[in-house]
C-alpha cells in the first residue's frame, strides 16, 4: 500500500506540474510545492526499495517456516502449464474478463515466485533484482484485486450504466497492468532460467496476462470528460 500510493502521489504530482507547464514548476504555484512535498513518501517509513524486499522476504519466511502455503499452490501452476489450459470459472458480467484476468496475475506471483525459490534457494534473500519483480506483481496483483472489488460493488449498488467511469478506470488498470506484470515476470523469468524451462515458464506468463480487446483511448476519454465536467476529483 505504501509504495503503490506514494508512487501514485508523485505521478500525479509531477502529471499536475506537467498540465501547468511552466508556471507548474514556479514556487508560485500550488502544484510545486505539491511536487517537493510528495517526494519524501518514497523516502521514509522505509524507502520503497526497502519495503519491496521485505514484502517479499517477509512472505518467503513465513513460507519456510511453515505458516504460509505457497510451494503447494506454486507446484500447481507449474504443473498446470503441461496441461490444456482451462479458464477460470466466474460469474457472468460487464467485468468477468477482469476476474479471469486477476487469476491470472496470481498465478504469476505464484509461477515466478516459486520457481524463483527452487532455483535460487538459499541465495535468493540476496537476489534483489528478482525480489523487486516479485514484489511489483504482487502489488500491482494487490491494486487490481482491490479496484475490482470496490467497482464491482458500485455496480451491485448503482447498476452498471451509472458506474460507467468506475468500469473504464477498471479496465484502464487492468489493460495496462496486464503488460507491466508480464514485463516483470519476463525479466524474473531470465535472471534465474534459460532453455526449455525459460520458454515453458514465458508461455505461461503470456497465457496467464492475456488481455481482451479493449478500446484504452475511449475509456480514457470517458474518464477525462466526466472529471473535466466536475471539475475535481469525484469518484
Ligand atoms: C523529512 C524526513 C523525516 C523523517 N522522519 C523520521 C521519523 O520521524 N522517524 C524516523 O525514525 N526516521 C525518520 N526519517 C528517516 C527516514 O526514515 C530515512 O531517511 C529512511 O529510512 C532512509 O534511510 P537513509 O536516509 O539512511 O537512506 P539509506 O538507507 O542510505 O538509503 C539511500 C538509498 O539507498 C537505497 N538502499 C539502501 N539499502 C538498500 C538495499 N539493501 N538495497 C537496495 N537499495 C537500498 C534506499 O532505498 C535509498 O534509495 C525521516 C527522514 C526525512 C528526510
Amino acid at each position: 500500500m505504501k509504495v503503490a500510493g506514494s508512487e501514485c502521489l508523485d505521478y500525479v504530482v509531477d502529471e499536475a506540474v506537467q498540465i501547468l507547464g511552466g508556471m507548474g514548476y514556479s514556487a508560485e504555484s500550488n502544484v510545486e510545492r505539491g511536487y517537493r512535498d510528495s517526494r519524501i513518501n518514497r523516502i521514509f517509513e522505509g524507502t520503497n526499495e526497502i519495503n519491496r524486499m521485505l514484502t517479499v522476504d517477509m512472505i518467503l519466511r513465513r513460507a519456510m517456516k511453515g505458516e504460509l502455503d505457497l510451494m503447494g499452490p506454486a507446484m500447481k501452476v507449474a504443473s498446470e502449464l503441461m496441461s490444456i489450459p482451462e479458464t477460470p470459472e466466474v460469474e457472468e458480467g460487464v467485468l468477468s474478463n477482469e476476474y479471469v484476468a486477476l487469476e491470472g496475475f496470481k498465478k504469476s506471483i505464484l509461477l515466478v515466485a516459486g520457481a524463483a525459490v527452487q532455483k535460487l534457494m538459499q541465495t535468493m534473500a540476496k537476489e534483489q533484482e528478482v525480489l523487486m519483480n516479485i514484489a511489483d506483481i504482487a502489488i500491482w496483483t494487490y491494486q487490481a484485486e482491490s479496484l475490482l472489488l470496490r467497482v464491482d460493488k458500485i455496480i451491485q449498488k448503482q447498476g452498471a450504466e451509472a458506474a460507467a467511469v468506475q468500469i473504464a478506470i477498471c479496465k484502464t488498470y487492468f489493460y495496462d497492468v496486464a503488460d507491466k506484470i508480464a514485463k516483470a515476470a519476463k525479466d524474473a523469468i531470465n535472471s534465474f532460467a534459460e532453455g526449455d524451462e525459460s520458454r515453458m515458464m514465458m508461455m505461461g506468463i503470456k497465457r496467464f496476462t492475456k488481455t481482451e480487446a479493449f478500446n484504452p483511448k475511449e475509456a480514457r476519454q470517458l474518464i477525462a470528460q466526466h472529471l473535466i465536467e466536475a471539475g475535481h476529483y469525484n469518484l
